[in-house]
């Protein structure tokens, strides 16, 4: 009896843990995933996610500016055939654009044929609004398995997760946003925030734009610097052929 219940709670923990595995940002297990350089970097990426976003993107893109600074934007395939005219702004303005799936949809429960479809039709709507042939993916919810992955290497795309979160999706002030991303920023990470929605068009991100002005203006004070993450992609390469 005792070993039977420990039996199952080992099931059950085991479960649990490979759950919980599909959907942390930094977890391997499920295959390699793009999550920054590590601690002694002086390099940070800003990443937003869920966009493009009427008028949230526009000011996020305000605000870059501002800082001299470029950020990588994962969208949503059918927020781009919406507004291309804000994907197209993105690209010329130098920031770099990855693919966020066509819908949205958590792609743990996603046949392989849906997860091409996805990939296919959010590629054809970004480079029919931008001529990018984007080569960066970020799965929905940070969800993904071996096969997902696979068939994501497959579409020519690597998957980036990311290291900081900053729960901006729930914060309920600036403050709050900020206070997530300095308790975790150590160097080299990738901060996730989101200019958008995966929920609607038009979702409010103010308190997401205030956020990135102050992170902006905290840790360029302290002498980081922000780079895409095509740009700390190649930093990583660099680093491994040394
Ligand atoms: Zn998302």
């Amino acid at each position: 009896m005792i070993a039977g219940l420990i039996g199952g709670a080992g099931i059950a923990g085991l479960a649990c843990w490979a759950g919980y595995h599909t959907m942390s940002p930094t977890s391997q297990l499920y295959g390699q995933t793009f999550v920054g350089l590590g601690p002694g970097s002086r390099l940070l990426a800003l990443t937003y996610d869920d966009g493009p976003n009427d008028p949230y993107t526009w000011r996020m893109m305000e605000v870059l500016e501002r800082h001299g600074v470029k950020a990588t934007f994962f969208l949503i395939g059918q927020y781009v055939q919406q507004t291309p005219e804000i994907a197209r702004a993105l690209v010329a303005a130098g920031h770099a654009i990855g693919s966020h799936t066509w819908s949205h949809p958590n792609l743990i429960f996603a046949p392989a044929t849906e997860v091409r479809r996805q990939l296919a039709q959010t590629r054809q709507a970004i480079f029919d609004a931008t001529g990018v042939e984007t080569k960066i993916f970020r799965p929905p919810f940070g969800g993904r398995r071996t096969a997902t992955l696979r068939t994501v290497r497959a579409f020519g795309l690597q998957s980036v997760m990311w290291n900081v979160t900053c729960y901006d999706w729930k914060a309920k002030s600036a403050d709050e946003i900020v206070a997530h991303a300095e308790r975790q920023i150590r160097g080299g990470d990738v901060i996730l925030l989101h200019d958008g929605s995966h929920v609607r068009m038009g979702a409010n991100r103010s308190r997401s734009v205030e956020a990135s002005d102050r992170i902006l203006r905290r840790y360029r004070g302290e002498g980081f610097e922000f780079v895409t993450i095509p740009e700390m992609m190649e930093m990583q390469q660099v680093a491994v052929s040394n």
